[in-house]
């Protein structure tokens, strides 16, 4: 990341610096194109990517969206064959399970329900357990609980080190040159309104392909499409609490499925979150506000499953780290990935709300597809799906919550 003067010339343009974008660059880079990924911001990997939770699952709702899901589990898993050592070692891999918690009886049908649903999609990784089988195994996440769903594949990363991870493994292909403070202003485009290059604040690079991988400011450069891209993007919230209760670095990913909100261990301490009603999508924000309640309003959310929480309420704000993004959704809350019909020359890979699991599938199929080794056709993520017929929401959990 220290080329200044920009190539006249490249084979692909890849516009954002997030998971995404260095996803797709790595796998452009190991197919033999070479790419140039413009980042806007003063470093690549500093809008969404880090302030997510980093976890992973593999339950969605549609076959599709599993195996994306499945092969991102697999490869942070085996992260040592993409990475070098010291970065899959930062990425810090953890799979402790997910854990889907009620202190509700009236909803233990529905959890139930719901894992029917999953196993009846290949996804046998997930067991009911009664409120002594929870307490014996979780005691600390899950003492306020009636019954839960332990999902064993769920587990995170650090979102913080994926974005480098990944522009490291992408320069090692001796393919990728990242640049960030370099904004593309707009694209270009020839005869037939096909991509001719980009317009950037440092000047003209011609390309015959390009790569939306802008997060929430996708549609800011599609000017030209009829309608924008069917996506929106939520403000969500992070908040670090100091916390070394006995148990803590063990726990699961935590979620009370009555009302969405959820918390991790992270080194010192646990974040929490959760999926507010209230909040509604926002035009892309360049910094997120974290509400003045966040914090007071997750824990007393959470308590109820998991009651240590409870006594945190008191830590000093000065103690407290919120964070705020915006993760993005689409009608089907699946990822757009792929050609946009209506401009020869142009792929994207956004629209993500759970862009960090997803991100090593979606990379390599955006990269296939752009190096014209995998049929359109083939592609379940087409931006253009939509014109097919009703959709269906696939991604979000069956249990309830957001995680
Ligand atoms: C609180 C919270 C919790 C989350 N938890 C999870 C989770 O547990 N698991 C999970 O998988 N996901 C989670 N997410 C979602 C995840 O963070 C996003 O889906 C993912 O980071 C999207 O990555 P991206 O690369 O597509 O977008 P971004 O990280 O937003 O990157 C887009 C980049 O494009 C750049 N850009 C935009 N326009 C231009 C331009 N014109 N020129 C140059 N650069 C441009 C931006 O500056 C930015 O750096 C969470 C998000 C939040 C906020």
């Amino acid at each position: 990341m220290h080329v200044v003067a920009l190539p006249d010339r490249i084979d692909v343009v890849v516009v954002g610096g997030g998971v995404s974008g260095a996803s797709t660059a790595y796998f452009l880079g190991r197919l033999g194109l070479d790419v140039l990924v413009l980042e806007r911001r003063d470093d690549v990997g500093t809008l969404t990517t880090p302030r997510s939770f980093g976890s992973l699952r593999t339950q969605f709702g549609s076959r599709a969206l599993i195996e994306l899901a499945t092969e991102g589990v697999d490869f942070y898993r085996s992260a040592t064959d993409h990475f070098d050592a010291a970065d899959a070692a930062a990425l810090d891999f953890r799979q402790p399970g997910y854990l889907y918690l009620t202190p509700e009886p009236d909803h233990v049908a529905r959890l139930a329900a719901a894992l029917d649903e999953y196993v009846a999609l290949g996804i046998s990784s997930s067991t009911l357990l009664d409120r002594d089988e929870l307490h014996d195994r979780f005691p600390l996440a899950a003492g306020g609980a009636v019954a839960g769903i332990h999902h064993a594949e769920g587990g995170w990363i650090d979102p913080a080190a994926v974005t480098g991870a990944f522009v490291r493994a992408a320069e090692a292909t001796g393919r990728a040159t990242f640049v960030a403070g370099t904004a593309v202003t707009a694209l270009l485009r020839g005869a037939g309104g096909a991509v001719t290059g980009v317009a950037t604040s440092g000047g003209v690079v011609a390309t015959d392909r390009v790569v939306d991988c802008a997060g929430p400011f996708a549609n800011e450069l599609l000017g030209a499409l009829p309608e924008p891209l069917p996506i929106t993007s939520t403000p969500r919230y992070r908040a670090f609490l100091p916390c070394d209760v006995d148990g803590l670095t063990d726990a699961p990913f935590t979620i009370n499925t009555a009302n969405g909100a959820y918390w991790r261990p992270v080194d010192g301490g646990l974040w929490i979150s959760h999926a507010n009603v209230a909040d509604r999508p926002r035009e892309p924000l360049h910094e997120v506000q974290v509400p003045g309640d966040f914090v007071v309003d997750t824990l007393a959310m959470l308590a109820p499953v998991s009651p240590f929480l409870a006594d945190l309420a008191g830590t000093p704000p000065s103690e407290v780290v919120a964070v705020g993004g915006q993760p993005c959704y689409t009608p089907d809350d699946a990822p757009l990935i792929g050609a946009v019909d209506e401009v020869p020359g142009l792929w994207v890979d956004v629209g993500h709300w759970a862009g960090v699991m997803l991100a090593p599938g979606s990379g390599r199929l955006t990269a296939e597809l752009v190096a014209g080794v995998r049929d359109e056709a083939d592609n379940p993520f087409r931006p253009g799906r939509f014109a097919d017929g009703p959709v269906e929401k696939s991604s979000t959990n069956k249990f309830g919550g957001w995680g």
